[in-house]
């Protein structure tokens, strides 16, 4: 059984994609909903290693972490006597309670409002998390054994009961294929709650398995020649009302027109988006051909190389797939944060509404098996492959990096020059080995 906590937290999931905040007495709670807690602009130059980058907002300022109004907040459950705790995912916001440039949050909010006011939609979607269980267990070597779930089965169990108490809807859960390595799922939800559950879920997992004595490790890989781990993000286009509008029976792959516009926006500018979807130095070990990440922007039908892919559906004769045809980003990853990942993929897709870009073609197999000229013909490119490369993509596309405001220009290059001046000197392995320890 679990103890009522004393304490509550506000939390901000940041540019490095880790959870930050501040604690309080839960007796405070009421007034803390009004007024927030403290917080300061430098963080967000923070690299994931815990050292400030070089940064343009040095000791001045101040900010607070500011919950919705109507905020109800999720439980980190406390197993075998351990407190629970209520948090609450947070924007930034200046003294005055005006939204600050540099909070990600809002920058997702936003995103989904424009989306809204210019054509109706919203996004229905859910993350798509794989993570290692790294620890002193007996998880074996060989993929989707009922062995190796039996032998983890008390914590997937106690990981998805924490799941639901914490609001979000779990759906499957896995032995995945690398070494060590689950997957678990959610059931779909709308809007900003897409991005928000993607937290809760990685901390709510990485809080259960720490309880079990073990490390659920988010990172993209954890060896240089093994599987990484995704998060990819599901999404589908409705209408503000709840009307699916992805699919149309007529379309190239079974996908309508506007949902066309709005692969072709993501895809057109995707070389640019990896720099705030797998936004780290190893997220390109991963990044690459044959491993079933991305290697490619590519559109494909339930193909796995692919930038975007379409999902499957039950298509059962008599079964209506219209609410069931989604998408798949595969280009991202746990090192990104969340909302940063759905704001530039909301953007990215308005560009392509806004300009009624068509449908891309769908790739049939392999896109690494495509000649350059093959390439070109079908406007497919391959992906950065390097942080490097990734941010001088985010600098030469103007409309992506256009999108940021200042404070999170500066933060994020501020955090990205000091990440990857202290991973310069080590091998990929001793790279994948350092991010291990804070993913
Ligand atoms: N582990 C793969 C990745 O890094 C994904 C495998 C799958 O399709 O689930 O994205
Ligand atoms: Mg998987």
């Amino acid at each position: 059984m679990s103890q009522p906590s004393e304490l509550a937290i506000f939390l901000t999931n940041d540019l490095t994609g880790i959870s930050r905040g501040r604690a309080f007495p839960e007796t405070d709670l009421k007034d803390r909903m009004r007024a927030g807690c403290g917080w300061v602009p430098a963080n967000l130059a923070l690299t994931p290693f815990g050292v400030i980058g070089a940064n343009p907002f040095g000791p001045l300022g101040d900010l607070r972490l500011q919950p919705d109004a109507d905020a109800e907040g999720f439980f980190l459950t406390g197993l075998n006597d351990g407190p629970d705790l209520k948090a609450f995912m947070c924007d930034i916001v200046e003294t005055d309670g005006t939204p600050w440039g540099g909070c990600g949050r809002f920058f997702a909010k936003k995103a989904l409002a424009d989306l809204a006011r210019e054509f109706g939609l919203t996004i229905k979607g859910s993350f798509e998390h794989e993570f290692f269980l790294l620890g002193d267990n007996d998880i074996g070597d060989a993929a989707f054994t009922l062995q190796d779930f039996r032998s983890q089965q008390p914590f997937l169990g106690a990981l998805i009961a924490a799941l639901k108490r914490a609001g979000v809807d779990p759906e499957m859960i896995l032995r995945e294929y690398g070494p060590k390595q689950f997957e678990v799922t959610m059931k779909p939800s709308v809007g900003l709650a897409v991005a928000d559950r993607a937290v809760i879920l990685r901390e709510v997992t990485r809080d259960i398995a720490r309880q079990f004595n073990q490390r659920a490790c988010f990172a993209p890989i954890i060896d240089p020649a093994s599987v990484g781990s995704g998060v990819h993000v599901h999404f589908s286009l409705e209408t503000i009302d709840g009307k699916a509008v992805t699919h149309d029976a007529h379309g190239p792959g079974g996908i309508s027109t506007m949902a066309g516009s709005f692969i072709a926006g993501v895809l057109k500018h995707m070389p640019a988006l990896c720099a705030l979807t797998a936004p780290s130095v190893i997220s390109y070990l991963r990044l690459t051909p044959h491993r079933w990440s991305a290697g490619f922007n590519c559109f494909g039908y339930r193909n796995r190389e692919a930038g975007i892919r379409i999902c499957p559906v039950d298509d059962t004769p008599g079964r209506d797939v219209s609410k069931q045809v989604h998408l798949e980003f595969r280009a991202s990853d746990a090192t990104a944060s969340p909302y940063m990942v759905l704001g530039a993929l909301v953007r990215a897709g308005l560009e392509g509404l806004r300009a009624q870009m068509k449908t891309p073609p769908l790739i049939e197999g392999d896109p690494a098996d495509l000649t350059a000229a093959e390439l070109q013909k079908l406007n497919v490119r391959r992906l950065p492959e390097s942080l490097p490369a990734a941010l001088a993509e985010l600098d030469a596309d103007s409309v992506v990096s256009g999108w940021l405001p200042a404070p999170l220009r500066q933060g994020y290059h501020a955090l990205k020059t000091a990440e990857m001046a202290r991973t310069a000197a080590l091998d990929p392995q001793a790279q994948c080995a350092l991010y291990a320890d804070y993913y």
